[in-house]
């Protein structure tokens, strides 16, 4: 198999690609928004979660992940925005149990500091009393890279000691010579956080580049 320069080298052999499709087949299911931690879900399964910025193409990721319009809502809801909300795959046999947690998105630009509070308070307590949390996917848009709000969060992961993964988004808007010094500036980026998991994910919800390889990923949760 031959690789784009920036391309994301996939660990996953062809078998955990296949096994991975399969899993994400059929229709998710919405489990239960979680507005603060009383309301979580019985901690009985692995779970991964998504993270960034508002806008940073969240919904849509999550949305071509399982190849379902309209799973995850877009950050324009009104109401789902601010809670934890938890989606499963449909069959619960074998291999199937997991939850897949779409985190409230941060950073907007006029954020009420009340806002900002709720959020740093329901994260951080989810982060740090949740066992089952194997990896957050925290989303960076590619056209802007790292920025300081997502520097607090890979922070926050870091003291929480959650395994956090950096997923670029839109690939497909930035070129290959920009995809490249990106995915090499991140890499470097990641080496001064030791929850970070040495390989950057280069994603595109429009046109499908890196799907297969974040679905082998999660798949590799499911019990
Ligand atoms: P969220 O706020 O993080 O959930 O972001 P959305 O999924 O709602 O996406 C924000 C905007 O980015 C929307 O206009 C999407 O159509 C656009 N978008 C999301 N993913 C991609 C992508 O992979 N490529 C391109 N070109 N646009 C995208």
């Amino acid at each position: 198999m031959t690789h784009l320069p920036g391309e994301a080298l996939s660990t996953a052999s062809e078998a955990d690609l296949a096994q991975a499709e399969r899993f994400v087949a059929g229709e998710w299911l919405f489990v239960r928004g979680v507005p603060s931690l009383e309301f979580l879900p019985e901690a009985d399964r692995a779970e991964v979660a998504f993270a960034g910025r508002s806008n940073v193409g969240k919904s849509s990721l999550i949305n071509a992940l399982v190849g379902q319009h309209g799973l995850a809502r877009t950050s324009n809801t009104p109401g789902r925005t601010q809670e934890l909300n938890f989606f499963r795959p449909p069959d619960q046999g074998a291999g199937r149990l997991l939850y897949l947690v779409d985190m409230p998105g941060y950073g907007f630009a006029k954020a009420p500091k009340h806002k900002v509070q709720v959020w740093t308070r329901l994260v951080k307590d989810y982060l740090r009393g949740r066992a089952t949390l194997k990896r957050v996917f925290l989303l960076i848009d590619a056209r802007h890279g790292l920025k300081p709000v997502d520097s607090e969060v890979m922070k926050l992961l870091n003291e929480a000691a959650v395994s956090f993964q950096i997923a670029l988004t839109k690939v497909d808007k930035i070129s290959a010579t920009s995809r490249e010094a990106l995915h090499l500036s991140t890499m470097e980026a990641l080496k001064a956080h030791p929850a970070a998991f040495p390989q950057v994910l280069l994603t595109s919800s429009t046109r499908g580049d890196g799907l297969p390889e974040l679905r082998a990923v999660i798949a590799g949760f499911a019990a």
